[in-house]
């Protein structure tokens, strides 16, 4: 057991090692996700800014060739006004063309608002382009330097999953099985030492019995609280018991 029990704690560590390189590794691709969204977001943001900035450049346009085709009309009128040698007709006329000048007026404060409105959104516009300019290159960068350190990471981690075949090739196929489920339910991490009468895995206070026993190291036992293998580290670790 005393054999098993070593071979369990090499495996352990390598895989320690491995998961330590995962974690490692999986920070590059997921801070090129984080970076992928903020582009995904910032270029949806410009679509749509964009999009309002045609609507007003749109609405402005309609506006001036309104305001142009009733300025032909007033002039007309004010042709007319001049031309005209009824009284009454005359002051129709100049009542008509007073309240057109009026709705003029208006119809162009109004475009001269659009044409205000559309240069602050057009340098908010601007600013959104290069910024989402920016992220785009942030993007490239994040994404070549993720490329590269996967495979650096995963070369290393295949190299240390080939050292578990020599630790792994000593133990019982049950024994293997137990360790990877505890593994997989443990977050990695399948084989402590009991330090101070404590299972280092969960804290627990191990019962006097159990800990006499795996002092022993004549049988595979488990934490009763967090099912991890236990050792006694000062008796296996450095070969004193
Ligand atoms: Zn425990």
């Amino acid at each position: 057991m005393r054999e098993t029990l070593s071979c369990l704690i090499q495996l352990q560590k390598v895989d320690s090692a491995i998961f330590e390189l995962a974690k490692s590794r999986d920070q590059y691709p997921e801070q090129v996700k984080r970076t992928q969204a903020k582009v995904e977001e910032c270029s949806a943001m410009l679509e749509s800014l964009s999009s309002k900035l045609q609507t007003l450049r749109e609405e402005r346009s309609t506006k001036e060739l309104h305001l142009k085709t009733e300025e032909e009309k007033l002039r007309k009128w004010e042709k007319r006004l001049m031309d005209s040698k009824k009284h009454h007709e005359a002051s129709t006329l100049a009542r008509e063309i007073d309240a057109q000048k009026r709705l003029n007026q208006e119809v162009q404060e109004e475009a001269l608002r659009l044409l205000e409105q559309e240069e602050t959104l057009k340098k908010k516009v601007d600013e959104i382009a290069q910024e989402l300019a920016t992220l785009r290159q942030q993007f490239d960068k994040e994404k070549a330097l993720s490329d590269a350190k996967t495979k650096e990471f995963d070369s290393k981690i295949k190299a240390l999953e080939a050292d578990c075949g020599q630790y792994t090739k000593h133990l019982k196929k049950n024994v293997t099985t137990k360790y990877e489920n505890i593994k997989k339910r443990r977050n990695g991490l399948a084989v402590v030492p009991v330090r101070d009468g404590c299972c280092t895995g969960c804290s627990m206070s191990l019962p006097p019995q159990l800990y006499n026993i795996i002092i022993q190291a004549t049988t595979l036992e488990t934490c009763p609280s967090c099912q991890r293998i236990l050792y006694w580290e000062e008796g296996l670790e450095h070969g004193i018991s």
